[in-house]
C-alpha cells in the first residue's frame, strides 16, 4: 500500500476515544486506564523451515482491557505487524465489544511475517510455535484469539489443537473456546466465516433505512477482497448493489455495469488476487479512490483513506469494514464535505459478535443453525446502531464519537461500580 503512515496508529486510536471522553466528561483514572493496554506480551521464537534452516519470528499479544469479560481479538499475520499497530487494534476491540454489548474485553495479536512467502507446513509450525510461546497468556476464560488479516480458520484449528495438547488430556474437551473462527468441523460456528461482511451489509442497510436509499440503486467500491471484503461484496451484490471497483494487493479492477462477484471470488481463489479478472477494466490504485461511487468500503488495512485521497473522493458514505482505515486528516475532510462514516467499531463488529456465539456454543457443546446465528447477529447489531443514533442525537456529534460514547458509558459504569483493587 502506498499511503505512508501519518502518525502512530495507537495515538490515533487514543485520540478517537478521548474525543468522546471529552464530550461526555469521562474523568480520571478511567481515561488513563483505557489509554494503555493492561498487558503487552512479546515473544520471539524459532521455526524450522522446509529446507531445514531456522528462522526467528516476533509475535505479539496485546491485552487491552478485560473489565467486561475475557480479552478478545484477532491474530494478524502481516509484514507490517508491530507493537504500535497491535496496541491500536487491541484498544479498538475493547470499544467494539462494549458497543455491541457482549461480555468480552479487547485484545489483538500478530506475527511479523508475510504468509505468502511460506509453505502450508511452515505456516502450521509458525502457528503452533507461536501458540506454545503464548502458553498460559491465552485461554478460553482468559484471552481468546480469532482470525484477522493473513490468518484463517485452518490456522485457528492448529492454534486450538496446540493449546489443547499443552493443556493435557483431562482438559482437552473444555478448551475448544480458546480460539474462535475455527472450521465447523473443529467446533466453529455456522455463519462465522461471513459474519464480518454480513455485519458490514447490515450497516449499509441501516443507513438505507435512515436515508430512504434503496440498496439496488447504490454503486459501491471496495478495497480488499479477503474474508471481509469478499463476503460483503457478495452479499451486497445479491441485494442488488452495483459493485463497480474492487482493489486488493494485486491490483484494482472495475466494470461500470458492476462486477460479477461470484465469478470474481472463484478467480481470486484460483489466482490469489483480483488482478487480471476477465470482463473488467484494469485501474490504478488511485482510481479506486477517485472513481465516483455512492458508498466506499475500505476492507483491507489501516490508514488507507488519507487527507489527499479523501479530498479527491466522490462518495456519500464510508463504511469502515477494516479497522482504522481513515486517518484523522481524512476524517476532517469527510466531515467538511458531509460524507457520513460508519466507524469500524460499529461497522465490522459482526465478526466478534459471532465469535462470541462460537465461544458460547463451545461452552455448552450445543450448536446453533446458521439462521439462528444470523438472527441473533442482526438483533445485536441493530441495537448497537440504534444506540449510536440515539446517543448522536443527544450529543450532536459524529457517528464515531457517538459509538465511542455508548461504549464508554458501559465501560465507565463498570469501573465506577467495581472500583480499583485493592
Ligand atoms: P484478509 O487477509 O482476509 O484480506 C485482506 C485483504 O486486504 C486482501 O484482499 C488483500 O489483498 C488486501 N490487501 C492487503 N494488502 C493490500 C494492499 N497493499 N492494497 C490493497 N489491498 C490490500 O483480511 P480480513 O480478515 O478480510 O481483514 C480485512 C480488514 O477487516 C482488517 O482491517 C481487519 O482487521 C478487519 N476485520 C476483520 C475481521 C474478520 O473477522 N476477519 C473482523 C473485524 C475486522
Amino acid at each position: 500500500m502506498d499511503a505512508p503512515r501519518q502518525r502512530s496508529l495507537h495515538q490515533t486510536a487514543v485520540e478517537q476515544f478521548q474525543r468522546a471522553a471529552d464530550l461526555i466528561g469521562v474523568v480520571e483514572p478511567t481515561r488513563s486506564i483505557l489509554t494503555e493496554p493492561k498487558n503487552e506480551v512479546i515473544v520471539n521464537f524459532p521455526v524450522e523451515l522446509d529446507d531445514g534452516t531456522w528462522e526467528m519470528f516476533t509475535g505479539y499479544r496485546i491485552q487491552h482491557s478485560n473489565i467486561l469479560g475475557p480479552f478478545k481479538g484477532g491474530i494478524r499475520f502481516h509484514p507490517d505487524v508491530d507493537l504500535d499497530e497491535v496496541k491500536a487494534l487491541a484498544q479498538w476491540m475493547t470499544f467494539k465489544c462494549a458497543l455491541a454489548g457482549i461480555p468480552l474485553g479487547g485484545a489483538k495479536g500478530g506475527v511479523t511475517i508475510d504468509p505468502g512467502n511460506y509453505s502450508t507446513a511452515e505456516l502450521q509450525r509458525v502457528v503452533r510455535r507461536f501458540t506454545h510461546a503464548l502458553g498460559s497468556n491465552i485461554g478460553p476464560e482468559h484471552d481468546i484469539p480469532a482470525p484477522d488479516v493473513g490468518t484463517n480458520s485452518q490456522m485457528m484449528d492448529w492454534l486450538m489443537d496446540t493449546y489443547a495438547n499443552i493443556c493435557g488430556p483431562a482438559n482437552r474437551q473444555m478448551v475448544k473456546g480458546v480460539v474462535t473462527g475455527k472450521s465447523l468441523a473443529t467446533g466453529g460456528s455456522a455463519g462465522r466465516e461471513a459474519a464480518t461482511g454480513r455485519g458490514v451489509l447490515y450497516a449499509l442497510r441501516y443507513w438505507c433505512g435512515e436515508t430512504g436509499e434503496r440498496l439496488d440503486s447504490l454503486s459501491v467500491s471496495v478495497q480488499g477482497f479477503g474474508n471481509v471484503g469478499s463476503h460483503f461484496a457478495r452479499l451486497a451484490s445479491e441485494e442488488g448493489c452495483r459493485i463497480q471497483v474492487v482493489g486488493d494487493h494485486t491490483g484494482t479492477i472495475g466494470a461500470e455495469k458492476g462486477l460479477d462477484i461470484e465469478a470474481l471470488s472463484v478467480w481470486v481463489a484460483e489466482h490469489g488476487g483480483v488482478a487480471g479478472f476477465p470482463d473488467s477494466d484494469e485501474m490504478t490504485t488511485e482510481e479506486l479512490f477517485s472513481t465516483p461511487a455512492d458508498v466506499f468500503v475500505p476492507a483491507a488495512l489501516e490508514n488507507q483513506l488519507t487527507g489527499p485521497r479523501a479530498t479527491g473522493m466522490d462518495c456519500r458514505l464510508i463504511i469502515e469494514a477494516a479497522n482504522g482505515p481513515t486517518t484523522p486528516e481524512a476524517e476532517d475532510v469527510f466531515a467538511d464535505r458531509g460524507v457520513e462514516i460508519v466507524p469500524d467499531i460499529l461497522a465490522n463488529a459482526g465478526g466478534v459478535v459471532v465469535s462470541y456465539f462460537e465461544w458460547l456454543q463451545n461452552k455448552s457443546a450445543r450448536y446453533w443453525s446458521e439462521e439462528d446465528v444470523d438472527e441473533r447477529l442482526r438483533t445485536i447489531l441493530w441495537d448497537a446502531h440504534d444506540a449510536v443514533v440515539a446517543r448522536r442525537a443527544e450529543l450532536g456529534c459524529t457517528r464515531r464519537e457517538a459509538a465511542y460514547a455508548v461504549a464508554l458509558d458501559r465501560l465507565v459504569e463498570v469501573y465506577d461500580r467495581r472500583g480499583i483493587f485493592p
